[in-house]
Protein backbone atom coordinates (compact mmCIF):
# COMPACT_ATOMS: atom_id res chain seq x y z
CA UNK A 1 0.00 0.00 0.00
CA UNK A 2 1.39 3.55 -0.82
CA UNK A 3 2.21 5.13 2.20
CA UNK A 4 0.02 8.32 3.22
CA UNK A 5 0.95 11.48 2.80
CA UNK A 6 1.56 14.12 6.14
CA UNK A 7 -1.60 16.07 5.00
CA UNK A 8 -3.63 13.08 3.79
CA UNK A 9 -2.65 11.99 7.63
CA UNK A 10 -3.89 15.49 8.86
CA UNK A 11 -6.47 15.20 7.02
CA UNK A 12 -7.21 12.12 8.67
CA UNK A 13 -6.59 12.92 11.82
CA UNK A 14 -8.78 15.64 11.85
CA UNK A 15 -11.89 13.78 10.49
CA UNK A 16 -11.32 11.14 12.94
CA UNK A 17 -11.25 13.53 15.61
CA UNK A 18 -14.29 15.98 14.75
CA UNK A 19 -16.14 12.47 14.91
CA UNK A 20 -14.82 10.79 18.14
CA UNK A 21 -15.31 14.68 19.80
CA UNK A 22 -19.48 14.44 18.66
CA UNK A 23 -19.45 11.30 20.07
CA UNK A 24 -18.19 12.61 23.18
CA UNK A 25 -19.92 15.92 23.49
CA UNK A 26 -23.33 13.80 22.85
CA UNK A 27 -22.33 11.14 25.21
CA UNK A 28 -21.56 13.50 28.20
CA UNK A 29 -17.79 12.57 27.57
CA UNK A 30 -15.95 16.07 27.07
CA UNK A 31 -14.07 15.66 30.74
CA UNK A 32 -12.79 12.36 29.03
CA UNK A 33 -11.39 13.95 26.16
CA UNK A 34 -9.81 17.25 28.46
CA UNK A 35 -8.36 14.21 30.95
CA UNK A 36 -7.02 11.81 28.11
CA UNK A 37 -6.78 12.68 25.17
CA UNK A 38 -6.10 16.38 24.76
CA UNK A 39 -2.87 15.86 27.15
CA UNK A 40 -1.50 14.25 24.01
CA UNK A 41 -1.71 17.18 21.84
CA UNK A 42 -0.31 19.12 24.53
CA UNK A 43 2.69 16.96 24.96
CA UNK A 44 2.81 17.67 20.53
CA UNK A 45 2.71 21.57 21.48
CA UNK A 46 4.95 21.48 24.04
CA UNK A 47 7.73 19.94 21.84
CA UNK A 48 6.99 22.89 19.15
CA UNK A 49 7.23 24.99 21.40
CA UNK A 50 10.60 23.84 22.85
CA UNK A 51 12.00 24.25 19.18
CA UNK A 52 10.33 27.40 17.99
CA UNK A 53 13.62 29.69 20.11
CA UNK A 54 15.89 27.93 18.14
CA UNK A 55 14.04 27.61 15.35
CA UNK A 56 13.61 31.30 14.82
CA UNK A 57 16.88 32.25 16.22
CA UNK A 58 18.96 29.98 13.50
CA UNK A 59 17.04 29.97 10.41
CA UNK A 60 17.11 33.93 10.41
CA UNK A 61 20.32 34.00 11.08
CA UNK A 62 21.62 31.42 8.55
CA UNK A 63 18.62 33.17 6.37
CA UNK A 64 20.43 36.24 6.67
CA UNK A 65 24.23 34.99 6.45
CA UNK A 66 23.16 33.85 3.10
CA UNK A 67 22.21 36.21 1.54
CA UNK A 68 25.78 38.26 2.05
CA UNK A 69 24.80 41.64 2.46
CA UNK A 70 22.89 43.43 4.50
CA UNK A 71 21.58 45.64 1.69
CA UNK A 72 19.73 42.23 0.34
CA UNK A 73 18.58 41.79 4.07
CA UNK A 74 16.57 45.03 3.34
CA UNK A 75 15.44 44.44 0.31
CA UNK A 76 13.87 41.68 1.06
CA UNK A 77 12.61 42.75 4.33
CA UNK A 78 10.96 46.18 2.78
CA UNK A 79 8.94 43.69 0.12
CA UNK A 80 8.28 41.46 3.10
CA UNK A 81 7.03 44.39 5.53
CA UNK A 82 5.16 46.11 2.27
CA UNK A 83 3.17 42.68 1.63
CA UNK A 84 2.11 42.04 5.28
CA UNK A 85 0.55 45.82 6.12
CA UNK A 86 -0.79 46.16 2.63
CA UNK A 87 -2.60 42.46 3.16
CA UNK A 88 -3.60 43.01 7.02
CA UNK A 89 -4.89 46.87 5.71
CA UNK A 90 -7.48 44.56 3.42
CA UNK A 91 -7.86 41.90 5.93
CA UNK A 92 -9.24 44.78 8.33
CA UNK A 93 -11.38 46.22 6.04
CA UNK A 94 -12.99 42.61 5.06
CA UNK A 95 -13.31 41.90 8.97
CA UNK A 96 -15.35 45.23 9.34
CA UNK A 97 -17.23 44.74 6.27
CA UNK A 98 -18.66 41.39 7.02
CA UNK A 99 -19.32 42.53 10.26
CA UNK A 100 -21.40 45.79 9.20
CA UNK A 101 -23.21 42.94 6.37
CA UNK A 102 -24.48 40.90 9.54
CA UNK A 103 -25.02 43.81 11.86
CA UNK A 104 -26.77 45.76 9.52
CA UNK A 105 -29.02 42.71 8.62
CA UNK A 106 -29.82 42.23 12.62
CA UNK A 107 -27.95 38.93 12.33
CA UNK A 108 -25.66 39.74 16.00
CA UNK A 109 -27.87 38.11 18.75
CA UNK A 110 -28.30 40.80 21.39
CA UNK A 111 -26.51 39.88 24.08
CA UNK A 112 -27.30 42.97 26.50
CA UNK A 113 -29.38 41.06 28.80
CA UNK A 114 -25.67 38.98 29.51
CA UNK A 115 -23.92 41.99 29.77
CA UNK A 116 -23.57 42.14 33.83
CA UNK A 117 -21.59 38.77 33.54
CA UNK A 118 -18.34 40.04 31.24
CA UNK A 119 -15.53 39.49 33.32
CA UNK A 120 -12.66 40.04 31.73
CA UNK A 121 -9.24 41.16 32.66
CA UNK A 122 -7.68 43.83 30.79
CA UNK A 123 -3.94 44.05 30.04
CA UNK A 124 -2.20 47.14 30.74
CA UNK A 125 -0.81 48.80 27.34
CA UNK A 126 2.54 50.65 28.27
CA UNK A 127 2.29 52.75 25.15
CA UNK A 128 3.79 52.87 22.19
CA UNK A 129 7.22 54.06 22.61
CA UNK A 130 7.18 51.78 25.84
CA UNK A 131 6.58 48.99 23.25
CA UNK A 132 9.56 50.09 20.55
CA UNK A 133 11.99 49.55 23.44
CA UNK A 134 10.45 46.23 24.41
CA UNK A 135 11.61 45.32 20.75
CA UNK A 136 15.05 45.74 22.87
CA UNK A 137 16.29 42.91 24.53
CA UNK A 138 18.17 44.27 27.57
CA UNK A 139 19.46 40.28 28.23
CA UNK A 140 19.24 37.57 25.49
CA UNK A 141 19.12 34.99 27.67
CA UNK A 142 15.28 36.62 29.20
CA UNK A 143 14.49 36.76 25.53
CA UNK A 144 15.05 33.42 24.57
CA UNK A 145 13.76 32.08 28.49
CA UNK A 146 10.06 33.83 27.78
CA UNK A 147 10.24 33.18 24.02
CA UNK A 148 10.19 36.87 23.12
CA UNK A 149 9.77 36.32 19.43
CA UNK A 150 10.45 40.36 18.28
CA UNK A 151 13.78 40.03 20.77
CA UNK A 152 14.99 37.22 19.05
CA UNK A 153 13.91 38.70 15.82
CA UNK A 154 16.03 41.69 16.58
CA UNK A 155 18.94 39.32 17.97
CA UNK A 156 18.99 37.43 15.01
CA UNK A 157 19.20 40.52 12.64
CA UNK A 158 22.21 41.85 14.74
CA UNK A 159 23.94 38.42 14.90
CA UNK A 160 23.63 37.96 10.85
CA UNK A 161 24.59 41.02 10.37
CA UNK A 162 27.98 41.05 12.32
CA UNK A 163 28.49 37.65 11.23
CA UNK A 164 28.05 39.28 7.39
CA UNK A 165 30.48 42.39 8.29
CA UNK A 166 33.13 40.19 10.02
CA UNK A 167 33.51 38.80 6.62
CA UNK A 168 36.20 35.87 6.85
CA UNK A 169 36.89 35.65 10.79
CA UNK A 170 33.59 34.53 11.34
CA UNK A 171 33.93 31.66 8.94
CA UNK A 172 33.25 29.14 12.07
CA UNK A 173 30.85 30.55 13.25
CA UNK A 174 29.32 30.31 9.63
CA UNK A 175 29.53 27.07 9.67
CA UNK A 176 28.49 26.43 13.31
CA UNK A 177 24.98 28.36 12.29
CA UNK A 178 25.07 25.73 9.23
CA UNK A 179 25.63 22.51 11.13
CA UNK A 180 23.48 23.58 14.15
CA UNK A 181 20.22 24.41 11.83
CA UNK A 182 20.52 21.10 10.42
CA UNK A 183 20.42 18.99 13.23
CA UNK A 184 17.33 21.35 14.12
CA UNK A 185 15.85 20.62 10.97
CA UNK A 186 16.25 17.24 11.28
CA UNK A 187 14.82 17.43 14.76
CA UNK A 188 11.53 19.48 13.15
CA UNK A 189 11.22 17.11 10.85
CA UNK A 190 10.77 14.46 13.50
CA UNK A 191 8.24 16.47 15.46
CA UNK A 192 6.06 17.37 12.26
CA UNK A 193 5.92 14.09 11.48
CA UNK A 194 4.11 13.14 15.07
CA UNK A 195 0.63 16.30 13.99
CA UNK A 196 -1.49 13.59 12.86
CA UNK A 197 -1.70 13.02 16.76
CA UNK A 198 -1.83 16.60 18.06
CA UNK A 199 -4.36 17.60 15.11
CA UNK A 200 -6.36 14.54 16.41
CA UNK A 201 -6.56 15.02 20.06
CA UNK A 202 -7.12 18.57 19.94
CA UNK A 203 -9.90 18.18 17.27
CA UNK A 204 -11.42 15.53 19.67
CA UNK A 205 -10.92 18.12 23.01
CA UNK A 206 -12.48 20.81 21.29
CA UNK A 207 -15.47 19.37 19.54
CA UNK A 208 -16.19 17.66 22.93
CA UNK A 209 -15.73 20.36 24.77
CA UNK A 210 -17.01 23.67 22.39
CA UNK A 211 -19.45 21.80 20.27
CA UNK A 212 -22.60 23.23 22.55
CA UNK A 213 -21.10 26.54 22.14
CA UNK A 214 -21.03 26.54 18.09
CA UNK A 215 -25.04 25.69 18.57
CA UNK A 216 -25.75 28.57 20.52
CA UNK A 217 -26.28 32.30 20.43
CA UNK A 218 -22.57 32.94 19.39
CA UNK A 219 -22.89 31.25 16.03
CA UNK A 220 -23.48 33.82 13.70
CA UNK A 221 -20.51 35.83 15.00
CA UNK A 222 -18.48 33.09 14.45
CA UNK A 223 -20.07 32.20 11.43
CA UNK A 224 -19.34 36.39 10.55
CA UNK A 225 -15.84 36.06 11.27
CA UNK A 226 -15.13 32.61 9.01
CA UNK A 227 -17.02 34.07 6.17
CA UNK A 228 -14.45 36.73 6.18
CA UNK A 229 -11.58 34.57 6.31
CA UNK A 230 -12.26 32.79 3.51
CA UNK A 231 -13.33 36.03 1.67
CA UNK A 232 -9.84 36.91 2.13
CA UNK A 233 -7.89 34.00 1.86
CA UNK A 234 -9.87 33.28 -1.92
CA UNK A 235 -9.20 37.19 -2.57
CA UNK A 236 -6.16 37.81 -1.29
CA UNK A 237 -3.92 34.75 -1.27
CA UNK A 238 -5.15 33.51 -4.36
CA UNK A 239 -4.64 36.60 -6.29
CA UNK A 240 -1.14 36.91 -4.85
CA UNK A 241 0.10 33.32 -5.75
CA UNK A 242 -1.79 33.85 -9.25
CA UNK A 243 -0.21 37.18 -9.57
CA UNK A 244 2.81 37.54 -7.97
CA UNK A 245 3.96 34.22 -6.84
CA UNK A 246 3.06 32.51 -10.81
CA UNK A 247 1.40 29.54 -9.25
CA UNK A 248 -2.25 28.55 -9.54
CA UNK A 249 -3.98 28.73 -6.31
CA UNK A 250 -5.23 25.38 -6.39
CA UNK A 251 -1.38 24.36 -5.96
CA UNK A 252 -0.87 27.39 -3.50
CA UNK A 253 -3.50 25.97 -1.46
CA UNK A 254 -3.24 22.05 -1.36
CA UNK A 255 0.50 23.35 -1.34
CA UNK A 256 -0.29 25.21 2.51
CA UNK A 257 -2.61 22.36 3.61
CA UNK A 258 -0.39 20.78 6.23
CA UNK A 259 0.23 23.88 7.56
CA UNK A 260 -3.05 25.54 7.65
CA UNK A 261 -4.38 22.21 9.19
CA UNK A 262 -1.76 22.45 11.81
CA UNK A 263 -2.52 25.74 12.38
CA UNK A 264 -5.75 25.38 12.52
CA UNK A 265 -5.56 23.06 15.32
CA UNK A 266 -2.55 24.23 17.08
CA UNK A 267 -3.60 28.10 17.63
CA UNK A 268 -0.10 28.97 17.47
CA UNK A 269 1.83 30.80 14.30
CA UNK A 270 4.65 30.17 16.25
CA UNK A 271 4.18 26.82 16.84
CA UNK A 272 3.32 25.54 13.20
CA UNK A 273 6.53 27.80 11.95
CA UNK A 274 8.71 24.62 10.86
CA UNK A 275 5.34 23.16 9.33
CA UNK A 276 5.04 26.45 7.16
CA UNK A 277 8.91 26.15 6.38
CA UNK A 278 7.60 22.64 4.79
CA UNK A 279 5.28 23.67 3.21
CA UNK A 280 6.58 26.72 1.59
CA UNK A 281 9.47 25.41 0.58
CA UNK A 282 8.12 22.30 -0.98
CA UNK A 283 6.01 25.09 -2.87
CA UNK A 284 9.15 26.52 -4.59
CA UNK A 285 9.69 29.49 -2.02
CA UNK A 286 13.94 30.42 -1.78
CA UNK A 287 14.90 28.87 1.64
CA UNK A 288 16.90 31.88 2.22
CA UNK A 289 13.74 34.07 1.54
CA UNK A 290 11.57 31.73 3.86
CA UNK A 291 14.02 31.48 6.61
CA UNK A 292 13.78 35.44 6.95
CA UNK A 293 10.21 35.69 5.85
CA UNK A 294 7.87 32.97 7.73
CA UNK A 295 9.61 33.44 11.43
CA UNK A 296 8.92 37.36 11.02
CA UNK A 297 5.20 36.69 9.52
CA UNK A 298 4.61 34.57 12.50
CA UNK A 299 5.62 37.38 14.89
CA UNK A 300 3.89 40.20 13.26
CA UNK A 301 1.88 39.05 9.98
CA UNK A 302 -1.36 38.51 11.30
CA UNK A 303 -4.39 39.02 8.69
CA UNK A 304 -6.76 36.65 10.05
CA UNK A 305 -6.38 38.41 13.85
CA UNK A 306 -6.93 41.55 12.62
CA UNK A 307 -10.12 40.39 10.95
CA UNK A 308 -11.10 38.73 14.07
CA UNK A 309 -10.61 42.10 16.11
CA UNK A 310 -12.80 43.65 13.60
CA UNK A 311 -15.69 41.56 13.74
CA UNK A 312 -15.05 41.20 17.39
CA UNK A 313 -14.94 44.80 17.91
CA UNK A 314 -18.49 45.73 15.51
CA UNK A 315 -19.99 42.76 17.60
CA UNK A 316 -19.60 43.87 21.20
CA UNK A 317 -20.14 47.75 20.07
CA UNK A 318 -23.62 46.32 18.87
CA UNK A 319 -24.34 44.32 22.04
CA UNK A 320 -23.66 47.53 23.82
CA UNK A 321 -26.01 49.17 21.70
CA UNK A 322 -23.57 51.10 19.94
CA UNK A 323 -23.06 51.68 16.41
CA UNK A 324 -19.68 52.84 14.55
CA UNK A 325 -19.51 55.95 13.17
CA UNK A 326 -16.97 56.14 10.01
CA UNK A 327 -14.23 57.58 12.12
CA UNK A 328 -14.50 54.92 14.54
CA UNK A 329 -13.97 52.44 11.74
CA UNK A 330 -11.20 54.04 10.41
CA UNK A 331 -9.79 54.15 14.07
CA UNK A 332 -10.44 50.42 14.04
CA UNK A 333 -9.11 49.41 10.82
CA UNK A 334 -5.61 51.62 12.19
CA UNK A 335 -5.88 49.77 16.02
CA UNK A 336 -6.29 46.92 14.75
CA UNK A 337 -3.77 46.51 12.03
CA UNK A 338 -1.40 47.62 14.63
CA UNK A 339 -2.82 45.32 17.17
CA UNK A 340 -2.34 42.40 14.89
CA UNK A 341 1.17 43.36 14.34
CA UNK A 342 1.82 43.32 17.96
CA UNK A 343 -0.14 39.99 18.66
CA UNK A 344 2.13 37.30 19.61
CA UNK A 345 1.84 33.85 17.48
CA UNK A 346 0.52 32.34 20.74
CA UNK A 347 -3.13 30.48 21.43
CA UNK A 348 -5.37 33.20 22.41
CA UNK A 349 -2.88 35.88 22.29
CA UNK A 350 -5.13 38.31 19.79
CA UNK A 351 -7.75 38.27 22.04
CA UNK A 352 -5.59 40.52 24.64
CA UNK A 353 -4.78 42.53 22.06
CA UNK A 354 -8.19 43.11 21.29
CA UNK A 355 -8.52 44.97 24.47
CA UNK A 356 -6.38 48.05 22.35
CA UNK A 357 -8.85 48.33 19.57
CA UNK A 358 -11.76 48.56 21.91
CA UNK A 359 -9.72 51.02 24.32
CA UNK A 360 -9.43 53.27 20.79
CA UNK A 361 -13.24 53.66 20.02
CA UNK A 362 -14.12 54.18 23.73
CA UNK A 363 -15.63 50.80 24.48
CA UNK A 364 -15.06 48.80 28.16
CA UNK A 365 -12.63 46.42 27.78
CA UNK A 366 -14.67 44.52 30.05
CA UNK A 367 -17.11 43.59 26.98
CA UNK A 368 -14.47 41.28 25.75
CA UNK A 369 -16.21 38.56 28.16
CA UNK A 370 -18.57 38.13 26.33
CA UNK A 371 -16.46 36.54 23.86
CA UNK A 372 -14.37 34.64 25.83
CA UNK A 373 -15.96 31.47 25.96
CA UNK A 374 -15.44 30.78 22.26
CA UNK A 375 -12.51 32.16 21.83
CA UNK A 376 -10.65 29.01 20.56
CA UNK A 377 -12.99 28.62 17.78
CA UNK A 378 -12.22 32.25 16.41
CA UNK A 379 -8.77 31.52 16.86
CA UNK A 380 -8.96 28.40 14.99
CA UNK A 381 -9.61 29.71 11.88
CA UNK A 382 -7.54 32.95 12.83
CA UNK A 383 -4.36 31.11 13.05
CA UNK A 384 -5.01 29.32 9.70
CA UNK A 385 -5.13 32.47 7.88
CA UNK A 386 -2.02 34.29 9.63
CA UNK A 387 -0.19 31.04 8.91
CA UNK A 388 -0.96 30.73 4.66
CA UNK A 389 -0.10 34.76 4.63
CA UNK A 390 3.20 34.16 5.58
CA UNK A 391 3.36 31.27 3.50
CA UNK A 392 1.98 33.67 0.68
CA UNK A 393 4.67 36.31 1.58
CA UNK A 394 7.21 33.62 0.98
CA UNK A 395 6.68 33.01 -2.50
CA UNK A 396 5.54 36.35 -3.54
CA UNK A 397 9.01 37.70 -2.13
CA UNK A 398 10.91 34.97 -3.46
CA UNK A 399 9.44 35.34 -7.09
CA UNK A 400 10.17 39.36 -6.81
CA UNK A 401 13.99 38.18 -5.77
CA UNK A 402 13.95 36.38 -8.30
CA UNK A 403 12.71 38.76 -10.76
CA UNK A 404 15.22 41.29 -9.28
CA UNK A 405 18.10 39.29 -10.17
CA UNK A 406 16.63 38.33 -13.19
CA UNK A 407 17.09 41.62 -14.19
CA UNK A 408 20.67 42.16 -12.70
CA UNK A 409 22.10 39.20 -14.57
CA UNK A 410 20.44 40.78 -18.23
N1 LIG B 1 -3.25 32.37 17.77
C1 LIG B 1 -2.89 33.36 16.80
C2 LIG B 1 -1.60 32.97 16.11
O1 LIG B 1 -0.80 32.29 16.67
C3 LIG B 1 -2.74 34.70 17.39
C4 LIG B 1 -4.06 35.16 17.88
O2 LIG B 1 -4.46 34.78 18.97
O3 LIG B 1 -4.73 35.90 17.15
O4 LIG B 1 -1.38 33.35 14.99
Amino acid sequence: MKKLTLPVQILIALVAGVALGLVLALAGGADIATKYIKPFGDIFVNLLKFIVVPVVLFSMIQGIVSMESMRKVGSIGIKTVAYFLCTTAIACVIGLVMANVFNGAGLFPDLSSELGSAEYEAKEFGGFMKTIVGFFPSNQWDAFLNANMLQVIVISLLFGGSIIAAGEKAKMVRNLVDSIYSVIEQLMSFIIHLSPIGVFAYMTWVVSTQGAAILGSLALVILCAYIAYAIHAIAVYSTAARVFGKISPLKFFKGAFAAMMFAFTSTSSAATLPVSKECADGMGANPEVSSFVLPLGATINMDGTAIYQCVATVFIASCCGMNLTIGQMITVVVTATLASIGTAGVSGAGMIMLAMVLEAIGIPVAYIGLIVAVDRLFDMGRTCLNVTGDISCSICVTNWEAKKEAKKAA
